[in-house]
């Protein structure tokens, strides 16, 4: 069995289920599992003995789309792509990457994939959930390819063309979602468990304002025979919160969502931004989660403050959505963000984020395998150096990650006991190469036609 030493000047651990940093440990790897943390160097087939190293548990990334970003990339900043001050998510973001999966071939979308998983690999994550089209399949080939732990969750929509009508809202006509739920569970047999059970899914249905009742009971429904996570698009806006109302009988959309039975602590709920201090009440004493993406808002000026959501008692992780996927990047975002909206500075603090993308991102999952540094665990680490200049000299080590980390300073990313990111860089492929076939399949979409109106109009 093939064995791995790392050295950690930090080691991120446990202690009577609170957080501790161990000083100059090491963490000893075996096949698939931590076998060991200790003080004295093991021996190991392969050994990185590397100083300033915070070793971390591997970080889970619950909210991202890799594939949708890629499409919109440097198209939809400083507010660009907006029209009457409407989401971009249904004018722009849901319509171009349906037609940009229609009109690629698979080779070209799994080139769109792989550099989404490389992203997300060197954003620092191990475990990543990505919500996407269902006409993007390719998406579980670079997962399983490229050795993330990857949470596929396709779309499940209550209409075959999510997009909004000139006042902002999608409409549907007695659509149950049926083909959609058909699709979910062709891709569930298929993908469910593979590359060593890296592989899984979780039920998607869009969001509140893009699937009826029917299709949100029968999505919950599934998810709970099969055991897998519910995730659904929450209150995005203040234009969501009033189709919602209009559409059944005033309700919020937390409320709309517990009428049906779905607030509940399977259920991972993107964004809130628009929900009341009741509304995260509810969702508090439900056990709901909220994925928060504070740097996709910041872009449009709203704020979504993952102090807000915690301050509500709410489990909340924190997501890197459809914006960069730089996970210390946007721990960063959330610590500050929450300080400017709560005029404190003693809100979301290191420690507290830190617990976000690890213990409890993990238990929102159900998987304590993941997400800590115990023997017995999961052999899944994101390894940080902290020797470049503005990290030194260093007095706590936490501090440093979240007020000063970045993506750059990812040295090593191993999922499953396998090194996938070494020094910052991919081992199992030609990143040039990925960066290249992607950027040329990327191409086609922004010739389109759509595209253009839709980006430059
Ligand atoms: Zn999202």
């Amino acid at each position: 069995m093939s064995t791995i030493a790392i050295f950690g000047s930090y080691v991120l651990s446990r202690r009577d289920g609170a957080q501790e940093v161990l000083r100059d440990h090491w963490v000893l790897l075996e096949g698939r599992q931590i076998a060991a943390v200790t003080r004295d160097r093991p021996s190991a087939t392969e050994v990185f003995d590397r100083p300033g190293r915070f070793v971390l548990p591997g970080l889970l990334n619950l909210h991202n789309h890799c594939f949708s970003e890629a499409v919109a990339r440097t198209h939809t900043e400083d507010g660009n792509g907006r029209r009457n001050n409407q989401s971009i998510v249904y004018t722009v973001l849901l319509p171009l990457t349906k037609r940009g999966a229609d009109l690629l071939s698979p080779s070209e979308r799994l080139a769109i994939a792989r550099l989404g998983i490389l992203q997300l690999l060197k954003g620092g994550a191990t475990t990543v959930m990505e919500p996407f089209r269902n006409t993007i399949p390719e998406m579980f080939d670079a997962a399983e390819e490229m050795g993330i732990r990857f949470y596929g969750a396709p779309y499940l929509f209550s209409t075959s063309d999510a997009k909004a009508g000139p006042d902002g809202v999608v409409r549907y006509a007695g659509d149950d979602g049926q083909a959609d739920m058909d699709t979910w569970n062709v891709l569930y047999q298929r993908w469910n468990g593979r590359g060593d059970g890296r592989i899984g899914l979780a039920m998607s249905p869009h969001a509140t304002d893009t699937c009826g009742p029917d299709l949100l009971r029968a999505c919950a429904a599934r998810a709970r025979e099969l055991g897998v996570p519910i995730t659904t698009h929450l209150a995005q806006s203040q234009a969501e919160v009033a189709t919602i109302a209009g559409r059944h009988g005033g309700r919020t959309p937390a409320e709309f969502l517990d009428w049906l039975g779905l607030l509940a602590p399977d259920l991972m709920a993107a964004h809130c931004i628009a929900s009341t201090d009741s509304d995260l009440k509810l969702m508090a004493a439900r056990g709901a989660t909220v994925l928060n993406c504070p740097r996709v808002f910041a872009r449009s000026g709203v704020t979504a403050a993952f102090g807000r959501f915690a301050g509500h008692g709410v489990r909340t992780v924190v997501g890197t959505d459809g914006y960069n996927m730089d996970l210390l990047g946007e721990l960063n975002a959330a610590s500050m963000i929450s300080k400017i909206a709560s005029a404190r500075a003693d809100v979301a603090n290191a420690p507290e984020l830190i617990e976000s993308v690890t213990a409890t991102a993990a238990a929102v999952i159900k998987r304590p395998d993941l997400g800590t540094i115990a023997p017995g665990a999961t052999a899944d680490l994101t390894v940080v150096d902290l020797t470049h200049p503005h990290l030194q000299p260093l007095f706590d080590a936490r501090r440093g990650l979240v007020a000063l980390g970045n993506r750059a300073n990812i040295d090593l990313v191993i999922v499953d006991g396998r090194v996938l990111i070494d020094a910052g860089q991919y081992l199992h492929g030609d990143e040039t190469a990925m960066i290249s076939a992607a950027n040329a399949a990327i191409g086609k979409i922004w010739d389109l036609p759509e595209a253009q109106a839709a980006f430059n109009g």
